[in-house]
């Protein structure tokens, strides 16, 4: 790849949830910089550490050691200040006192929001994809997904053996924020009786009992619900579909679990390639991007207009986990 010449420093930051593989994108965005002749700066916690100057100089060495480890060594912040006017102008201004040419942001669609409104400032920005929903429309994958999706699926299985044991009735909350991602991928996954997905709910339990009451009659001897974050309420859930089945139900809420731990290797490999990718897309002069997989390709979009894009949960895979569950 070509190096550009107005670069000559690159940031790097991780903001909103962590996700695992971000720390396999930093070390990407650090060494691939490095390789391009770069400087690199590390921000710590988002935009909030910006804020407060929390700017370190990063070297090869300093990524040493964290491509299998969850979490994000410059660890991550939800931020408020920068939703404000004043905190964006605040925070372009210590980007420039930095003397940081480029800034790669990884991160949800709010850390996007954030870096375009950083781009209206005058700053260079490069977006990619990291939270465990994959709810960024405009990318077919995110960073930390597929960890998520394996680590709940593990501990799903195990809330259905002893369901089984028990012929319990067990409701199961994944997260996921506002989309279904996460509880359709498990549910296909564990073969769930019901999803409950935040895109689709109706808030119909009797429906949910009547489907009980079937698969009991058809010999079924556990019922498993995964219900999603943006739907909740698990706990109350399951005290009325007990009182109204007469059947043991349980409600487990996987939680903050789900974020952590080694990443898989799709992770460390889609977080190692769009890592280096935004390198390159700086390198090459390009302005205000966000990479991307789109059909297993690895490409970039102006940040204003992935922002506008949308994105709906697969039709087809709903479609067929109500078919599959009788
Ligand atoms: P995740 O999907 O893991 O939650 P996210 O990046 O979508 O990640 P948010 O909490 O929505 O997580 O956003 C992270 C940070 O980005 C916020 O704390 C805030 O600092 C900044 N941000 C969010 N929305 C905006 C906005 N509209 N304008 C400017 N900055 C924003």
């Amino acid at each position: 790849m070509s190096s550009g010449s107005k670069i000559n420093t690159i940031g790097v930051l991780t903001s909103g949830g962590d996700a695992p593989g971000m720390n396999a994108a930093i070390r990407a965005v650090v060494r691939s910089a490095i390789a391009h002749g770069k400087k690199v700066k590390g921000i710590k916690r988002g935009y909030s550490g910006l804020l407060k100057g929390e700017i370190i100089d990063m070297d090869a060495r300093s990524v040493s050691d964290i491509v299998q480890r969850g979490g994000t060594i410059l660890q991550t912040a939800r931020c408020v200040e920068m939703t404000t006017k004043e905190g964006q102008e605040e925070a372009a201004k210590a980007i420039k006192a930095a003397g940081i040419d480029g800034l790669v942001v990884i991160g949800g669609d709010g850390s996007f929001r954030g870096a375009l409104a950083l781009s209206t400032y005058g700053v260079n920005v490069v977006c990619i994809p990291g939270t465990i929903d994959l709810d960024v429309s405009c990318s077919d994958y995110t960073i930390g997904f597929d960890t998520a999706v394996n680590t709940a699926m593990a501990a799903i299985d195990k809330v259905r053996d002893t369901s089984t044991s028990h012929q319990r009735c067990s409701i199961i909350e994944v997260m996921g924020r506002n989309a279904g991602y996460l509880a359709l991928w498990c549910g296909l996954a564990n073969g769930a009786e019901d999803i409950l997905l935040p895109e689709f709910y109706d808030f119909d339990e009797q429906k949910i009992v009547d489907h009980i009451m079937e698969n009991r009659k058809r010999g079924k001897k556990h019922h498993i619900i995964i219900n999603a974050e943006g739907i909740g309420h698990s706990m109350g859930m399951a005290q009325r579909i007990e009182a109204a089945t007469g059947l043991e139900t349980r409600a487990t809420i996987l939680g903050h679990m789900q974020r952590g731990g080694s990443p898989t290797c799709k992770d460390r490999v889609a977080a190692t390639t769009m890592g280096c990718y935004a390198v390159d897309t700086l390198c090459q002069g390009k302005k205000n991007r966000v990479i991307v997989e789109k059909r297993g390709m690895i490409t970039d979009f102006d940040i204003e207009e992935a922002l506008q894009m949308e994105k709906e949960l697969p039709e087809y895979q709903v479609s067929i986990s109500r078919e599959l569950a009788i």
